[in-house]
């Protein structure tokens, strides 16, 4: 496990420093991009990508763009750009001035491909999708050259014109780069460059009826925005032939590099943007924001914070290995920084009513209850505590087991900031289920303390039943019950918890809650962390989120592992 200050460079970062040395980045000024596709919500995967571009930018003071990579018109939404753009700000990135869209780039794309017509280095191709991938050839055998390949320039300046102006149907032709179909790399087989698409797209409209790919794009685009590293994921490694061939395209005076990490895997989790699409669509969540979606959005919403995300992806590091990152490894990072900033309230979230029976009726009391024991400038609220309280179900028994130290007949236990209470007996309803509990208070014991000094084994949290606010409250588990959710049937959808969300309809919580907002980590006393939901809790229906539990599995695997 590293540690953000101290840890080694990875492979990145010595790749830069050796080029700053070795002068080799124009104007010693690092250039990278963020280059999200506006097809979905950004994941978790993506936040990986985020840190790393942005945060070379800021650590060797250049420049990090965002860059929309919008080729595929009929995929794409501003839906999706909008909350690329407020997911990456939350996570405390900003490009500034340098937001870029690929298809700002299509004239000079087109251009570009003009001229590599005219010098008889693409052409047209009428093949179909199903013939083109016959000829391409496979790993082991190599591709035949398509009979349009030596179509005569002329032809190919028309013929590109006329697909550019809508006379072909989609699928009829494509431009294809003419590289080499005997190529080892599949990726050089005389490339598709551009292709018939009758889309309207979300930026040019019907301006364009040809979209250009992205292997002929995406460098390119990189090329003109002066990117001098080009960072991306292992499955572009096959690609970066492909990259280099249309990047030193004559008259493309900028060369970008490419570098390939290996991408973020979550066990649990699933973060391909076609699978979360369709979770999204079929309702089987709620949205792209549905709090268990390991979408960046979803765990806002939950409560997860920017800085615990970090901290995660940092000691994941960066690699050029594959991996499956564990879950816990995550929420331990959530844990640890809610720890330090989550402001602590008592809620019941299955409650039982407690009477103290030599408590006078109608007398309220105000405890000094701190904010958070880690951090004494987070200060103190006031908790009212009365006559009838309400606390666990869980922290009465009737005939304790062995080992058992919280309240049952005859035993004393302290009440969190308040006094310390002995049960004497219970009422119950016709069923035999316990409906109130009774008991007395030592007045002597206030705050939590007895004059003898005696101590009690046991301490429970309570809300007073008459100073207390009800709220629902949503218990999020994993969104997935599987370690690699579909391994075992082929479906990841016969992996879905059927219990990652249960709903408390009536939690009972001290007053301090109300004024809570999205956006303000909470913990409710040994229940876990908690956020207000930001799209339905209100004044009038508060609803809160549990962003996780308490309880640590990531130390005791660590331990169990012998680290
Ligand atoms: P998905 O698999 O969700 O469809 P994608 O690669 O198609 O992802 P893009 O929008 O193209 O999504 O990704 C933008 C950037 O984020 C790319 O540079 C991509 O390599 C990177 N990226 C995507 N997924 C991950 C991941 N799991 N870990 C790290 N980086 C990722
Ligand atoms: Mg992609």
């Amino acid at each position: 496990m590293e540690n953000k200050e101290e840890r080694p460079l990875n492979f990145i970062e010595k790749i830069i420093e050796d080029d700053l040395k070795a002068g080799r980045v124009p104007n010693d000024t690092i250039v990278t991009r963020f280059p999200p596709e506006p097809n979905g919500y950004l994941h978790i995967g993506h936040i990986k990508s985020i840190c790393i571009n942005f945060g070379l930018a800021e650590k060797y003071n250049g420049i990090c763009h965002l860059r929309l990579d919008d080729t595929n018109p009929e995929k794409e939404d501003q839906e999706y750009i909008d909350s690329i753009k407020s997911d990456i700000h939350w996570l405390g990135f900003d490009w500034g001035k340098h937001e870029y869209y690929a298809s700002d780039y299509y004239d000079q794309l087109y251009q570009i491909a003009l001229k590599l017509i005219k010098e008889g280095k693409a052409y047209v191709d009428s093949l179909s999708a199903e013939q083109m991938k016959e000829y391409r050839g496979t790993l082991t055998e190599p591709g035949k050259d398509s009979p349009d390949r030596n179509r005569p320039i002329e032809e190919n300046l028309d013929l590109f014109e006329r697909m550019k102006n809508g006379e072909f149907p989609e699928g009829t032709y494509t431009l294809r780069a003419k590289i080499d179909m005997k190529s080892p790399n599949i990726n050089m087989r005389d490339p598709a460059l551009y292709r018939i698409k009758y889309a309207d797209h979300p930026r040019t409209g019907k301006k364009w009826c040809i979209y250009p790919m992205y292997d002929f794009t995406h460098p390119i685009s990189d090329a003109i925005e002066g990117i001098t590293h080009s960072i991306c994921t292992l499955e572009f490694e096959d690609h970066r032939p492909a990259y280099d061939w249309a990047t030193s395209i004559d008259g493309i005076d900028h060369t970008p590099h490419q570098y390939e990490f290996a991408r973020l895997n979550i066990n649990y989790l699933l973060m391909s943007k076609r699978k979360l699409l369709y979770l999204v669509k079929n309702n089987l969540v709620s949205g792209w924001d549905d709090p268990r979606m390991p979408t960046v959005s979803g765990i806002r919403r939950r409560g997860y914070s920017p800085e615990a995300m970090k901290d995660f992806v940092s000691r994941v590091g960066v690699a050029k290995v594959e991996g499956v990152v564990d879950y816990s490894l995550m929420e331990f990072c959530v844990r640890e920084d809610l720890n330090k900033r989550a402001k602590r309230l008592m809620a019941v979230l299955d409650p039982v009513k407690l009477i103290i029976d030599n408590y006078p009726e109608g007398k309220i009391e105000y405890f000094e209850a701190e904010n958070n024991p880690e951090d004494p400038e987070a200060g103190t609220h006031k908790v009212a505590f009365t006559r009838e309280l309400y606390i666990e179900r869980e922290d009465f028994m009737e005939n304790p087991v062995k080992g058992y130290h919280r309240l049952y007949i005859g035993n004393e236990v302290r009440l969190k900031h308040a006094y310390y209470v002995t049960a004497t007996s219970v009422e119950k309803d016709t069923e035999g289920n316990i409906t109130a509990i009774h008991a007395t208070y030592d007045p002597e014991s206030k705050g939590g303390t007895t004059p003898d000094g005696r101590k009690v084994k046991g301490t429970s949290h309570w809300v007073s039943a008459s100073e207390c606010i009800s709220a629902e409250v949503r218990q999020y588990d994993k969104l997935f019950k599987a370690e690699n959710p579909g391994a075992a049937t082929g479906n990841y959808l016969d992996d879905l918890n059927p219990d990652s969300l249960i709903i408390i309809r009536d939690a009972k919580i001290e007053k301090e809650a109300a004024t809570a907002k999205p956006g303000d980590y909470l913990q409710f006393i040994r229940n876990g962390y908690y956020m207000a939901d930001s799209r339905d809790s209100s004044p009038e229906h508060l609803v809160f989120n549990r962003t996780v539990t308490l309880k640590d599995s990531w130390s005791k695997m660590k331990q169990k592992m012998g680290l």
